[in-house]
């Protein structure tokens, strides 16, 4: 067996490797109950599976331009300037399988050895991964509970460099549920406009997701002067229920959105384009069932904090967006090697979740409050169960 010296500095993704984990369990009977993955448990609406169905009956099986088809990418720009204030032509829109392979293509195009890429902690599982595969350096910029996990702008400009070369934003974040507020944004704003070497990605993905009623900030929408150097991702996966179509759409300057096309025309080609009819759907039909999804979560939300902190040695703050906790177990670790062990204590009690660790954190779990209520209920006394 020979692998690559790049394959070798990376891990698998352990979202995805425990979500395999309790789908294989559950398919051999077991009774697992799997808020590992982010994924909303809501069915895609209908219109846009009617626009899958009749893109396959027109014969819209072949290939489409690498980027994605204009008409994909005017829906896209559609997007970026109704939900997140980004006006951008098509020419700064590039269209993916999912936000991770625009993530991926990103990286991949723009570092090599010896550049540096500030990475927030706890952070989504592949960004430090994809950075390792390419070759350059994650960056850790710790945050905690008691900072609502957010970087303060003077935290972050202490941790550029000469060799950083991009900063991971992401509000509403995952593993988090963190938001920054506009406030925060221009102030970090204000320090990267010193540092004019480092680009910004900034993953959106998660913007219909917000609970305190603020309007969704987005960095190149208040930050437009930058514009040059921002990419923006986003994404119908979340949004519109659409995780299996693998859509994700990225806005930013044209040399970056071509990079990234030359990349995607030698790794998958364009995106599914039955995927693409049914995004754009998504992107041009109604958006009005978001504020009925928005307080179902809310509701999942609030029913998980207060399940999570009635467990003793269990805590969890209250997040503002996305649909994840991130669980606290410090005080019980005296029970468990590490969190993976309790992941797997988890596991054989019948509830999935991702131990801390994946996600450069300690000492505790991410559970999805993407799940109807009885099974979170039901997940949570699990939980209550298997560590009482
Ligand atoms: N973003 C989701 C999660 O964190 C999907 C799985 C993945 O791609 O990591 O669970």
């Amino acid at each position: 067996m020979i692998t690559s010296p790049a394959l070798d500095r990376i891990s698998p993704s352990q979202t995805t490797a425990m979500t395999d984990r309790a789908t294989r369990l559950r398919e051999d009977g077991v009774d697992v109950i799997s808020l590992s993955v982010g994924e909303p448990d809501f069915a895609t609406p209908p219109h846009v599976i009617q626009a899958a169905k009749t893109a396959l009956d027109e014969g819209q099986t072949k290939y489409t331009p690498v980027g994605g088809t204009s008409r994909m990418k005017q829906a896209a720009a559609l997007h970026f300037a109704r939900d997140l204030g980004i006006e951008a032509p098509t020419a700064n829109i590039t269209v993916s399988a999912g936000g991770k392979q625009a993530i991926f293509h990103a990286i991949m195009a723009t570092v090599g050895e010896g550049d540096e890429v500030i990475v927030p902690a706890p952070w989504w599982v592949s960004y430090p991964e994809i950075v390792k595969f390419a070759g350059a350096s994650p960056i850790p910029l710790r945050t905690s509970a008691k900072n609502g996990f957010r970087f303060s702008a003077g935290e972050l400009e202490a941790q550029i460099g000469p060799r950083t070369r991009w900063l991971m934003l992401n509000s509403p974040g995952n593993p988090t549920g963190a938001v920054y507020p506009r406030e925060m944004l221009l102030a970090i704003g204000e320090v990267l406009r010193r540092h004019p070497r480092v680009l910004i990605l900034s993953d959106d993905i998660y913007s219909p997701l917000i609970y305190t009623g603020a309007p969704h900030a987005a960095f190149a929408a208040l930050c437009p002067d930058l514009a040059e150097r921002v990419l923006t991702v986003s994404g119908v996966s979340k949004s519109h229920a659409m995780t299996g179509f693998r859509i994700g759409v990225a806005a930013g300057p044209a040399w970056l959105i071509q990079a990234m096309e030359k990349l995607q025309s030698h790794a998958s080609g364009n995106p599914c384009s039955i995927s693409q009819a049914a995004a754009i759907a998504a992107f041009e039909g109604t958006q009005d069932f978001l504020r009925e999804w928005r307080e179902r979560f809310r509701a999942r939300r609030d029913l998980v904090v207060e399940a999570i902190n009635a467990v003793p040695g269990l805590s969890t703050p209250v997040p503002d967006g996305a649909f994840y906790c991130m669980v606290d177990a410090a005080p019980l670790m005296t029970r468990f090697k590490d969190d993976a062990a309790l992941a797997m204590h988890l596991l054989d009690h019948g509830v999935a979740i991702v131990p801390a660790s994946a996600f450069g954190g300690r000492d505790g779990f991410r559970i999805s409050f993407a799940a109807d209520d009885a099974r979170l209920r039901e997940a949570c006394a699990r939980i209550a169960k298997a560590l009482s």
